[in-house]
């Protein structure tokens, strides 16, 4: 079926489901996507091994996990976020009922990227049938096994009027995001966030872009440099640097620099042995485009007189490359002026905090950064001085999964939030209601006489 006929069959269900897609009926829904995935847990492990060579325990901890948990905290506060709400009118108001009425924005698109491709095509799922829309899913085709089985596991277990999945690249990608949609969700890259951006223009759709970008580390003076190390090749090594809020790059303070890369040498060897490519801990880049743009990084800030602390080993045919640290890396270098999206980790030096703050505000907008300090000063200082989709202080990676927390961009790194109330409400259109109970307006319309003119002078009295 061609993009314009999925999107059109969905959408003729609009109106009836504002009506019938009660909280009761969206919960049941949710209910069976929950059971259709714990039913497939074999399968997705065996799709996100075929993709990416995600160990199991990753694939639990950053892919089911979060879908399984945003489907029972939606569940839970569902029908506290549906609920219509009173407010107060104001002095000028009064008379009248207002509402807030959380309605369904219709039928959405949601298109998924390659990393977390099981997560970030589900996730945002969970909060669109939540707010009670219709959905099509275009996963990503760099991740065709978990394309299909997400193909598989929404044909199998969700109503066909509600959703459907589109499987496709590139071409399918534009066909879908040239129909009508009343919302686009998107996860991928700031380059495509701008086409996605440029094409809802057309249709007026309202978008959330959760995007990406380079996320800087900070590691104050008074770190502890064995926690931060740990902490930081866990974020960065996992899913083979895949991830969009993997910590990009380490800004050191100079004296501290040869302690802190002794430990992440040790933080390495402890987490993937003395050989990472047999370890069945650590997953494989997604492909020979990712790997040749990453081993081509490596060799030019090399060849630019960077200084290899740990890994560098790369075999193209196992899609494999070594957890890396580097220092010394030249800030003319791809490493260091694009979102690096793989398994290198340049440390820099750094002798004044200022400069590196300076520099993090000449960037773009992080979608993270990730502080270690123990000094509250420093903490405050930092916390209030940058600017960034989040900020994790001596944690990586944690507050993706903090279900009461925003996730989302700033600038280039995204437009919106996910999860849990706030994906919620980037699916819903606040709608307000107002009713007039006392006909207060009517002494205000014409003919206008003495007693009008005096009615709006004491109203603009009251309200000041
Ligand atoms: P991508 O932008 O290349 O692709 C994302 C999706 O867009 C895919 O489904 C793809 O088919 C589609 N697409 C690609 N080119 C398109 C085009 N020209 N027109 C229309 N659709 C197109 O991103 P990716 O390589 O899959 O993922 C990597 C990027 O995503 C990184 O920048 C990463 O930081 C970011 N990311 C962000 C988040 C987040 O939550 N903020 C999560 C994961 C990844």
């Amino acid at each position: 079926m061609s993009a314009a006929a999925t999107y059109a069959r969905l959408a003729a269900g609009d109106a009836a489901r504002r009506v019938a897609f009660s909280v009761a009926k969206r919960r049941a829904v949710l209910a069976r996507l929950a059971e259709g995935i714990r039913a497939r847990e074999a399968e997705i492990m065996a799709a996100l091994a075929a993709d990416l060579g995600k160990p199991e325990v990753e694939v639990r901890i950053s892919e089911i996990i979060p879908v399984l948990s945003e489907i029972r905290h939606s569940a839970r506060h569902l029908q506290r976020w549906a609920r219509p709400r009173r407010v107060m009118p104001t002095l000028a108001m009064l008379g009248t009922r207002g509402t807030i009425r959380p309605e369904p924005k219709g039928t959405v698109l949601i298109i998924a990227p390659w990393n977390y491709p099981f997560c970030l095509a589900l996730g945002p799922l969970v909060s669109a049938l939540a707010a009670g829309n219709a959905a099509v899913i275009k996963p990503s085709e760099l991740a065709p096994a978990t394309s299909a089985l997400i193909a598989a596991l929404v044909k199998d277990t969700l109503p066909e009027d509600l959703v459907a999945v589109v499987e496709g690249g590139v071409e399918t990608s534009t066909e879908l995001l040239a129909q009508p949609f009343d919302h686009i969700f998107f996860t991928g890259s700031p380059a495509v966030g701008r086409v996605v951006m440029a094409a809802a223009a057309k249709t007026l759709a309202s978008v959330t872009l959760e995007l990406g970008g380079k996320s800087p580390v900070i590691l104050g003076a008074g770190a502890d440099v064995k926690k931060a190390a740990r902490m930081l090749a866990w974020g960065k090594f996992q899913n083979a640097g895949q991830t969009c809020i993997a910590p990009d790059h380490v800004f050191v303070p100079r004296a501290m620099e040869p302690a802190f890369t002794a430990a992440l040498r040790a933080e390495i060897a402890r987490m993937y042995g003395a050989d990472p490519l047999a370890s069945p801990s650590y997953a494989r880049l997604v492909g020979a485009r990712h790997f040749a743009r990453l081993k081509g990084m490596l060799d030019e800030a090399l060849s630019k007189g960077a200084t290899l602390v740990a890994g560098g080993a790369a075999q193209e045919a196992a899609r494999y490359l070594a957890p890396t640290v580097l220092t010394g890396v030249p800030g003319e270098t791809a490493l260091m002026r694009e979102e690096i999206f793989g398994p290198v980790l340049p440390v820099i030096a750094y002798d004044d905090l200022e400069a590196v703050l300076a520099q993090i505000e000449a960037g773009e907008k992080p979608l993270a950064l990730y502080l270690f300090a123990r000094d509250r000063a420093v903490i405050a200082r930092i916390t209030a001085a940058t600017t960034s989709g989040a900020l994790g202080i001596n944690v990586t990676l944690a507050h993706f999964l903090h279900l009461n927390l925003p996730f989302g961009g700033i600038g280039t790194s995204g437009l919106g939030a996910a999860h849990g109330r706030w994906g919620f409400a980037a699916f819903s259109h606040a709608k307000p209601v107002l009713e007039n109970r006392f006909a207060v307006l009517d002494p205000l319309m014409p003919p206008y006489t003495t007693f009008s003119a005096r009615l709006a002078q004491a109203l603009q009295k009251l309200v000041g």
